[in-house]
């Protein structure tokens, strides 16, 4: 059923990125709304703590998804927690199909879907998923306390999750598939510092091995030298990086070869009125901040947008 209202914005995703768009459409007086699956904070709901975000030394990563939210629905945004199907581009107004059938229309989209954790792919991962395979230290981490994890991974989330998983277990296996990490400067001193934190360099997994009381353990093997090893550990946890969920992306949406939209500097698609912010736009810089000013560039351009469609109206 397709709604006759027809709204200035519909913003799908909220994260740092559409919560920003959020707020400052609203104070540029856009008839908007936004639209999440989930709970508003996207990513940063699965952060323990952020220590870059300027003026706070260091906040949850959920305690600044909920300051988000609530800083854009004081403005009066109206958020709703629901899942998107589908999105057709159109001349008059691009249309959001919703997953019991509503259809709405909208003169301009901020697409902020953001995406989800990389998976190793080795035999042992998806059958062990939520029985000791996490990609989410701070909603999983409790579970391993007094215990011995493995952590996959050497970019900013797999040293971040490494140090905050050392704070429970009493031994975590930092596994990497080089002899050097791609994670920040200060992150690494405070990994090779950390006494709990036992690093494993030209590493990779092969399978992931459990029995009827869960994880028993890693098989390893060395790039180097080819030696294949055993690691006993009570649970798996994988931060090799991300796939962007371009699942709503319209066809004919120009993308890059990993899948990233390519957007103007004003984050918006080779479709008029289509905009893309955050992690699923391709950028440099990934980081709560570059998905803020992505939602904020954006906005701007689409209340720009909505505004040149209306003075132009026969
Ligand atoms: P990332 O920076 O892409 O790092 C992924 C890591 O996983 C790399 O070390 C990579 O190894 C390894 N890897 C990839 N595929 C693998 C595979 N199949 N098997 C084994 N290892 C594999 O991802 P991320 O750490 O999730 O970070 C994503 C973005 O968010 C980055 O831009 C990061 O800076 C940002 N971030 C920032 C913060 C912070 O500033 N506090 C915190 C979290 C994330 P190689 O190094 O060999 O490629």
């Amino acid at each position: 059923m397709t709604s006759s209202h027809l709204y200035d914005l519909i913003i799908v995703g909220a994260g740092p990125s559409g919560l920003t768009a959020g707020i400052y459409a609203m104070r540029a007086a856009l008839d908007t709304l936004l639209i999440d699956k989930g709970l508003p904070g996207g990513q940063m709901n699965n952060t323990d703590t952020v220590e870059n975000w300027p003026g706070s030394e260091t906040i949850s990563g959920s305690e600044l998804g909920a300051a988000m939210a609530s800083h854009a629905k004081a403005y009066g945004l109206e958020i709703r927690q629901q899942e998107v199907r589908e999105i057709e581009p159109g001349i008059d107004c691009h249309l959001v199909r919703l997953d019991e059938g509503e259809e709405l229309r909208t003169l301009s989209l901020i697409i902020a879907a953001g995406g989800s954790p990389r998976k190793l792919e080795v035999p042992g991962e998806a059958e062990n998923y939520g029985k000791g395979v996490s990609y989410c230290a701070v909603c999983d981490g409790f579970f391993f306390r007094n215990k011995t994890v493995v952590v996959v991974g050497g970019g900013d989330s797999a040293l971040e999750e490494s140090l905050y998983l050392a704070k429970i277990a009493t031994k975590v296996y930092l596994v990497h598939r080089r002899d050097a990490f791609r994670g920040g400067m200060i992150l690494q001193k405070r990994v090779l510092a950390e006494k709990k934190i036992e690093i494993r360099w030209n590493t990779v997994i092969s399978a992931i091995n459990s029995d009827q009381g869960g994880i028993t353990g890693v098989s390893t093997e060395d790039t180097q030298s080819g030696a294949k090893g055993q690691l006993a550990c009570d649970g798996v946890f994988i931060f090799i990086g991300f796939d962007p969920d371009n699942s709503l992306i319209p066809a004919g949406t120009r993308m890059n070869a990993d899948g990233y939209v390519v957007t103007d500097s004003k984050c918006e698609t080779n479709h008029p009125g289509i905009f893309v912010a955050g992690d699923l736009r391709e950028k440099y810089v990934k980081q709560i901040i570059t998905a803020a000013a992505d939602g904020c560039v954006a906005a701007q351009a689409a209340a720009r947008y909505v505004e040149n469609r209306k003075d132009n109206q026969p």
